[in-house]
């Protein structure tokens, strides 16, 4: 993408987010090369990823992510936007899979900023913000994982971070695309390349494009021998 239509897409949609309306637009844009990001899992003795899914801008793809895990024995992590309200209006749904393990909930921010532009403070304001909002609506401690909006990420902001327990910067191996809408075919062009042994896959449940394709992508996990993980089951924390 060129600089300017970078810079056009990622003010739509800051702005958007700063009038409380849901952002339409996301990017996936990551820079682990530079810095201490964690892209994959560790080894272990079985075939497994970690299906990891962001913001949570649609209730109906939240509830419908929600109903496919349970359904179908699967282990997922939602990386939270908690100033989005699907999270307090599926939280009845949602709790007990919490609860149970099956579900993680881990850092997205509250208000979703590129934290790479703030200063420390406001970089801790915003994971202390959401990780505050899961405390209270869900009765848990997601640190040690955060994942960096648009995945902007330095050390700056590894720093600022850490000093406050959230030591497990999470980026991806692997996304489906779907942060914004995405044809049929170049999704499920993604979704193959990234279900693999090791990945970390980006998802985003801001849209149906996942959930219209949920019986796909089991067909993937299956016919590969995938199991998948939560963070915490993979880094035992
Ligand atoms: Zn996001």
């Amino acid at each position: 993408m060129e600089r300017r239509d970078f810079l056009k897409v990622m003010g739509v949609s800051l702005a958007t987010a700063a009038s409380g309306a849901l952002p339409q637009t996301f990017l996936d844009v990551a820079h682990a090369s530079s810095v201490n990001a964690i892209t994959r899992l560790p080894e272990s003795d079985t075939a497994r990823f970690a299906w990891t899914v962001d913001d949570g801008c649609s209730p109906d793809a939240v509830k419908a992510y929600i109903n496919f895990v349970a359904d179908n024995y699967l282990r997922l992590t939602f990386f939270v936007y908690a100033g989005v309200s699907p999270w307090q209006t599926q939280r009845k749904l949602l709790k007990p899979l919490v609860e149970s393990g099956q579900i993680q909930l881990a850092n997205h921010t509250m208000r979703h900023p590129l934290l790479t532009k703030l200063t420390t403070k406001q970089v801790q304001k915003e994971l202390m913000d959401c990780h505050n909002f899961m405390e209270r609506n869900y009765g848990i401690d997601a640190k040690p994982y955060y994942r960096p909006p648009y995945g902007g990420i330095n050390a700056a902001v590894i720093d600022a971070a850490a000093d406050i327990g959230y030591t497990k910067p999470m980026l991806w191996s692997g996304t489906l695309g779907d942060s914004g809408n995405i044809g049929s075919a170049k999704f499920m062009t993604l979704a193959n390349r990234g279900m693999r042994d090791h990945g970390i896959v980006l998802g985003h449940a801001n849209n149906m494009v996942a959930p219209n394709h949920f019986d796909r992508l089991l067909e993937i996990v299956n016919s590969r021998g995938l199991s998948t993980v939560t963070l915490t089951d993979a880094f035992g924390e």
